[in-house]
């Protein structure tokens, strides 16, 4: 719902701290990708060019487009995307699909329309939503320059692979994304077993902890918790977090490797797909 709450005057709404204010979740990455034959390079150079110093193309990927994400691209300066991937169709995450309008003019006239990677039963819903942009009889002239792919289990956006990683959010079963070392996992009630074996050697583990109580679609704290200790990620980020829980009261509380995301954190990662 975001924080502060429509209609909420709670301790976490009224709150003057930065960090209890939250947009709904979203991702960005950014890389540079190496303009040369990489398998040229020596592996130091190779490794820096991976981490965003080399002089490559700036490549840009979003894992959702929720309401916010006007105000999201505006704070971080978009000017392109290269490729949207969704984690299922709720509200929350895929409302702000035609925002994606203007950076998509810019990027079509480069080469075509940004790529949106989504499963058959998210597309469906971005195709009712919003069919004036994927009807097949769509005439809006200046709707977005954007075009449904279907999600595999491993989809590679200009060099770096993205891997879906089932999970479930209540009844519905619907993927998280693992890109080297790093895994976002949004929106989750359960991990499937056979999903825990696509979580090891990770670097950072993003897991959606929406608030203490039970809910029957998302997971408390202490669930999320529990499947931090388990995957035993060197650091891990909550998100997707409720109004019930203060920023820096549920830090205290956290055990030390695992601490609440907030908007506008930004971590070096590492994109290499080296397992
Ligand atoms: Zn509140
Ligand atoms: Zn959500």
């Amino acid at each position: 719902m975001g924080v502060p709450t429509l209609g909420c005057d709670c301790a976490v709404c009224t709150s003057t701290d930065p960090h209890d204010r939250r947009l709904r979740p979203s991702v960005l990455l950014r890389w540079r990708e190496p303009d040369h034959d990489e398998d040229s390079l020596p592996p130091i150079r190779k490794e820096r060019e991976w981490m965003g110093h080399g002089q490559g193309k700036e490549r840009v990927v979003v894992i959702d487009t929720g309401p916010d994400f006007r105000e999201q691209a505006l704070r971080n300066s978009l000017t392109r995307v290269d490729a949207v991937f969704y984690t299922h169709s709720h509200a929350d995450h895929i409302l702000g699909l035609d925002d994606l309008r203007p950076l998509s003019f810019n990027v079509f006239r480069e080469g075509g329309p940004i790529p949106l990677y989504a499963t058959p039963e998210t597309t469906a819903v971005l195709e009712r939503i919003f069919d004036y942009t994927f009807a097949p009889d769509a005439t809006y002239p200046n709707r977005a320059r954007v075009q449904l792919h279907p999600l595999h289990e491993i989809t590679t956006v200009h060099g770096v692979s993205f891997q879906r990683i089932p999970v479930m959010h209540g009844e519905m079963e619907i993927v998280g994304f693992r890109f080297g070392r790093t895994a976002y996992l949004t929106d989750i009630s359960d991990i499937p077993e056979s999903s825990f074996a696509l979580l090891t050697g990770l670097d950072h583990l993003v897991l959606s902890a929406l608030r203490h109580k039970p809910h029957p679609t998302h997971a408390t704290v202490a669930q999320a918790v529990g499947w931090a200790k388990r995957i035993g990620a060197r650091h891990t980020w909550l998100t997707h977090i409720a109004h019930e829980l203060g920023h820096e009261e549920t830090n205290r509380a956290l055990p030390e490797k695992i601490r609440l995301a907030y908007d506008g954190l930004s971590l070096p990662v590492n994109l290499e797909a080296d397992r």
